[in-house]
């Protein structure tokens, strides 16, 4: 199967290529050699051929900014057109928000994309770094993908879909509110279900990055006012909005309410999603996620806080106002929600 599939790997950092530091693991450059030492069958003729762009710094995925994402999606872009797909080599921490933002970014590209990582570095003698390093390679081998997804353990899941769930386990990733793409045992098994909605217009021409201020706000019990008042001051364009349950707030607090309100009609996108890791938000369903409702918010339905926040931030970097912005927020772009 393999053998007329070419991929590239990029290794953007992460704990798969870390070595040990006095202080803990750390990011290493030449994954290449790495790998020839560790992983010598990579080069055996029984997987894709491929070839490694390593980053002259690699990264602490820690430390990824959303800059970031639109630099590895330019990389991914201007490649080479001999390749049938991408492996995106990335640290585990935020591996969720960069699959997430190449699904806004990459729309319409057509050649498959799949970020991996492990939790043991490869340099150690019993590791997942391998396995899922060879999952992602097999997984664009299949011919069957088209998009970006996140090859981890046992799962292979849409890449908007996908957040970290497990800081130790080996399946450290799930995508909560949709089957995985694939599940990976002895054989891949797909999911004929997962259909991607067609690109849509608005992504047809990539945004590029520009700088835009999103925030992420848990909701907790006795926020104190003027926290929300805060982050807009500080420059938010939109803010994922981490509601308990279906979506409801504090909204008997007159003044967190009002905050809201002010941030609403001063353009700001607020967009609510749910602390729960499974559901989907229904604003209307209690008095209390209503009155969110009622001063502007909007639901993001049963996506991802890391799918939210990167579409947020891309359609700003469209350069589209605040009520374009509001409205696809609500629409499935790239498969990242399911409305209703
Ligand atoms: N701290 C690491 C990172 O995100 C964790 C990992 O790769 O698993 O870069």
């Amino acid at each position: 199967m393999a053998a007329k599939h070419k991929i590239s790997i990029i290794y953007t950092g992460g704990t798969l290529g870390m070595r040990p530091s006095e202080k803990g693991y750390a990011p290493a450059r030449d994954l290449d050699g790495l790998l020839r030492e560790r992983l010598p069958e990579l080069a055996s003729g029984a997987l894709p051929e491929y070839e490694i762009t390593e980053y002259e710094e690699p990264l602490e995925s820690s430390n990824a900014t959303p800059q970031h994402w639109y630099d590895l999606a330019d990389r991914i872009r201007n490649a080479d057109d001999g390749f049938d797909g991408f492996v995106v080599v990335h640290g585990t921490d935020t591996l969720a928000y960069t699959s997430s933002a190449l699904s806004f970014l990459l729309s319409g590209f057509g050649r498959p994309v799949v970020v991996t990582g492990s939790q043991i570095p490869l340099i150690e003698v019993r590791n997942d770094a391998g396995g899922n390093l060879i999952g992602a390679m097999q997984a664009i081998a299949t011919g069957r993908l088209s998009d970006v997804s996140v090859c981890f353990g046992r799962f292979l899941l849409r890449g908007n879909r996908s957040t970290k769930v497990n800081a130790t386990e080996l399946d450290a990733f799930v995508s909560p509110n949709l089957p995985p793409v694939a599940e990976i045992g002895t054989d891949f098994q797909f999911n004929e279900l997962n259909v991607l909605p067609p690109p849509p217009e608005i992504l047809s021409a990539p945004p590029s990055y520009r700088d835009c201020n999103i925030a992420v706000l848990r909701i907790f019990p006795g926020m104190p006012e003027g926290l929300l008042d805060a982050i807009v001051g500080a420059g938010a364009a939109g803010i994922v909005l981490r509601c308990y349950g279906v979506g409801t707030a504090p909204t008997a607090d007159e003044g967190f309410l009002a905050a809201l309100q002010r941030a609403c009609e001063a353009g700001v996108v607020v967009v609510a999603v749910s602390q729960c890791l499974e559901g989907r938000v229904t604003l209307d369903r209690y008095a209390a996620g209503s009155a969110l409702a009622d001063v502007g918010v909007v639901s993001g339905y049963d996506m991802t806080t890391e799918a939210a926040f990167t579409k947020l931030h891309a359609l700003f970097a469209l350069g589209l106002d605040a009520d374009r912005v509001a409205g696809l927020m609500q629409e499935n772009l790239r498969g990242e929600l399911t409305a209703g």
